[in-house]
């Protein structure tokens, strides 16, 4: 054990030391659900949520849940092959014809959707080429299937966003096959995709494009399906994967694609085969959202535009730097730990919640404070936040670019 706990003594001291000092930003324990919760008793307003629609909280969401757990209780106790219900598989139509995609496929995560898809699809004669932005889960996944024996695909990666990066390695790949990995909208800055240029390329280049629009799903295009409906551009990227675990409300995995991609996931994937099956009260929450998305999508996906717009409008005023970002993902740039962290704790000692990136996250020079508008906030919140990152944006030198001295 002596190993283990050097390991554990010497990576655990920074966070020890933080909590000492009631310094140590994450694993803040709400105590209720919804964009306004408490923290040891204290009113929060959670400005890092990614319930960009508002919708987790909502009385027919909790009523469905609740209806399914009476019905078929908090779990399944199995994995798909075996525990599959009829509620899973109308989902699933439900939500293949609503994003436009001929198959869909549940899993129990995202990540584990798009682990699953990437060790399914790729092989020895795969090279799987990634934007060096990308998200855990297309890097885990990508490292799990580097690491098959007698299966290992050639890893490649592209400069973040950059097509031309893109092609000169779908150019100089040794592997017959490629498939390249994007996200809709990059969840650190904000930014969309350069999808249209991406498409081109890989049709160029005869590589399959694979789309992870967790942060797209439910605030992009009119209806809400996400960039490839803002971009009209869906049927010329084969496979898309998101998630519930954003304007969906929950927790869950979605694969789309052509039937017989769908089908070689399935009975491949490890991550779905082997893992339990979404529960059912998740399955008719998000079903519910589904509803509420094909009545009331538009509308909504438009208050989410409006606010994003307005808060955009005015931490530019203010004089906050927004990096990349184009959309309702606004990072707070500080540019160092201690100002970020600072802010963090002004900002909730406030009663505004929201979450610092520090490296590893980010690179050093690129610290920031995560903002998410979603259209639950109301205006009355946004306009708390906007006086609070003011008030501490100038305290903490954030808003003049001067350096900290040592605060101890
Ligand atoms: N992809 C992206 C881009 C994400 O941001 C996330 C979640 N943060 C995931 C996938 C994983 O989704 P889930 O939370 O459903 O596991």
């Amino acid at each position: 054990m002596s190993w283990i706990d050097d390991k554990a003594r010497s990576e655990l001291a920074i966070v020890r030391e933080n909590k000492e000092r009631q310094t140590y930003p994450y694993f803040r324990e709400f105590e209720s659900g919804g964009l306004h919760t408490s923290v040891g008793g204290k009113p929060i307003i959670n400005f890092s949520s990614n319930d960009y629609l508002g919708l987790t909280n909502h009385p027919k969401v909790k009523a469905a849940a609740n209806a399914a757990v009476e019905k078929y209780g908090c779990g399944l106790s199995s994995s798909r092959p075996q525990a599959t219900t009829t509620e899973h598989v109308e989902l699933e139509k439900r939500l293949a014809k609503w994003f436009g995609y001929e198959s869909c496929l549940l899993f129990t995560t995202g990540y584990q959707a798009m682990l699953g898809t990437i060790v399914a699809l790729a092989d020895k004669d795969t090279t799987l080429v990634l934007d060096s932005y990308s998200h855990a889960c297309i890097l885990d996944g990508t490292f799990l299937a580097a690491g098959i024996p007698g299966r290992a695909p050639e890893v490649r990666f592209f400069n973040h966003n950059s097509a031309k990066s893109l092609e000169r390695i779908l150019k100089t790949r040794e592997r017959k096959n490629a498939l390249v990995l994007i996200e809709g909208v990059y969840s650190l800055d904000g930014d969309k995709a350069n999808i249209k240029e991406f498409v081109e390329i890989c049709e160029r280049y005869d590589a399959v494009l694979v789309m992870d629009d967790a942060h797209g799903t439910g605030t992009l295009g009119t209806r809400g399906t996400g960039i490839l409906e803002e971009t009209g551009l869906k049927d010329r990227v084969p496979v898309l994967v998101s998630t519930f675990s954003k304007t969906f409300g929950g927790i869950g995995g979605i694969l789309l694609g052509r039937s017989d991609i769908v089908e070689l996931v399935k009975h491949n994937a490890r991550s779905f085969l082997f893992s339990a099956s979404l529960p059912v009260p998740v399955v008719a929450a998000a079903s519910t959202i589904l509803d509420m998305l094909e009545t009331d999508g538009p509308a909504m996906v438009t208050e989410l535009h409006q606010k994003a717009a307005y808060m955009r409008g005015k931490l530019k005023d203010i004089g906050f730097e927004l990096g990349a970002s184009n959309t309702h993902i606004m990072p707070v740039m500080c540019r160092e730990e201690r100002k970020t962290v600072f802010m963090h704790i002004g900002l909730f000692e406030s009663g505004v919640m929201m979450v610092p990136l520090i490296y590893p996250s980010v690179k050093h020079g690129e610290e920031r404070l995560r903002v998410n508008v979603t259209r639950g906030h109301t205006q009355e919140d946004m306009d708390t936040a906007l006086e609070l990152l003011k008030t501490y944006g100038e305290a903490f030198f954030v808003l003049s670019g001067e350096e900290i001295g040592p605060m101890e």
